[in-house]
């Protein structure tokens, strides 16, 4: 085989065997194939495009590039989640005690942020002394335990796709549905839950930025569930405006506690429950209606609550020493009438130039920086009112941050949040 002929195959829509790929990831993983015959084969594919049988292929060839995570310690049916990404997304935090509280086992892996979008690690880190980073008999333990675990993805989990994606991102080749659906779905599968929860984010602040693409990829993306045995199910959900009412790190981990203590945005409640829901009713088999009243009873009577806290300090953290958050800064409205849009994706580069998120791998997060809703979509506006609450220690142009916020005389509809289910 010969990699020349394999991208020119790929460049003129041609199908590769399983063979074929192999040869193609594996010798990019021995350094064999070179950075800029992989960028200009990736780039092929983001032209042109994958059968599903191609998917699956790359995925299986992604899974056995490193090592599977064995759950059998664990009982039950483990449920596992993923979000595609988006501003203020915090529902890990929030889903997972409720799930768990609900008697449901919760394996997850998350990563960290690049770019607008946060990771929940990022997230964890801000409480003073959380671990992320436990051994595999650690996590299963604590699964055991309190029936929930959050760690980072090991060194070991999908090894092609960590080179791979790191040239992604640096060649333009990450907005290909096959790549991102083989991406995403090697490393649920390899982290060795039975199901799982996905939830694809799209709109402005996401990087799907239209319902059709998102659906395009939710539907691969169970399809690949199926595929290798893991029921999947897909929630299609709008990123037009942040999730919640917070975006940083502490901000956040703050706001899940908020939520979970019955003093948060109604809506992001709402979401979190019906993510919950299905989560639960996967890993009961139950109806969906008794998954709900469950996830409700346990977010009702602060089992969950009390889980979170659990986990929190399982995981090593404390939240009494924990740092304060920076210097809050109030931001005023000096207009009058309805709020009807937010400049996401301006307000999320604005909180990441604060520095609660990186640009580069590299860079170190300031986890007590943020931002706090207190207008929402829909809202009246008076002058004078708070629009949001700031928290840095950096001088604040006031203005730039009042143009965020788009006021207008005619009151908007509320934000539906869930647009579909795929399974
Ligand atoms: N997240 C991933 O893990 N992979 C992608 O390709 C895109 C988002």
């Amino acid at each position: 085989m010969n990699i020349i002929e394999l991208i020119e195959k790929k460049k003129n829509n041609e199908k590769l065997s399983y063979e074929e790929l192999k040869y193609i990831v594996d010798g990019y993983l021995d350094g064999s194939i070179k950075d800029y015959q992989m960028s200009s084969f990736l780039m092929a594919i983001c032209l042109t495009s994958m059968s599903d049988d191609e998917v699956f292929d790359l995925t299986k060839i992604m899974i056995d590039s490193g090592e599977i995570m064995d759950l059998s310690k664990i009982s039950g049916i483990k449920v596992d989640k993923h979000s595609t990404g988006g501003i203020g997304d915090k529902t890990s935090l929030v889903v997972l005690p409720i799930v768990s509280s609900c008697g449901v086992p919760v394996c997850k892996m998350s990563g960290r942020g690049l770019g607008i979008t946060g990771g929940t690690i990022d997230k964890l880190e801000s409480i003073n002394g959380f671990k992320t980073n436990l051994t595999e008999e650690e996590f299963i333990n604590e699964v055991n335990d309190i029936k929930m675990a959050i760690v980072s993805q090991t060194k070991n989990l999908v090894p092609a796709d960590k080179k791979i994606y790191a040239l992604r991102d640096v060649t333009g080749t990450t907005d290909s549905i096959p790549l991102i659906a083989s991406s995403i779905m090697s490393k649920k599968i390899a982290s060795g839950s039975d199901k799982i929860l996905l939830d694809v984010k799209f709109g402005s602040g996401a990087f799907m930025k239209n319902i059709d693409d998102a659906k395009k990829l939710a539907n691969l993306m169970v399809k690949i569930g199926k595929s290798f045995n893991k029921e999947t199910v897909c929630i299609l959900s709008n990123m037009d405006y942040p999730l919640g009412s917070s975006i940083g790190n502490l901000v956040e981990v703050k706001e899940a506690i908020d939520t979970l203590d019955h003093k948060g945005n109604k809506d992001f409640l709402d979401f979190c429950l019906v993510l919950s829901s299905y989560m639960v009713s996967m890993g009961k088999n139950i109806s969906l209606d008794d998954a709900l009243d469950l996830c409700y009873e346990k977010y009702n009577d602060k089992t969950a609550l009390n889980k979170l806290y659990d986990f929190i300090k399982y995981q090593g953290g404390n939240l009494d020493t924990t740092d304060e958050l920076e210097n809050k800064i109030l931001i005023k409205s000096d207009k009058e009438g309805y709020l009807n849009d937010l400049d996401t994706k301006n307000i999320a580069l604005f909180v990441n130039s604060l520095g609660a998120g990186r640009v580069n791998k590299e860079d170190i997060i300031n986890h007590n920086v943020g931002l706090v809703f207190n207008k929402f979509i829909g809202d009246k506006v008076n002058i004078n009112d708070e629009l949001c609450t700031i928290y840095s220690n950096n001088k604040i142009d006031d203005n730039k941050i009042k143009e965020f916020f788009k006021i207008s005389d005619t009151k908007c509809n509320k934000i539906k949040l869930i647009y579909d289910i795929v399974k």
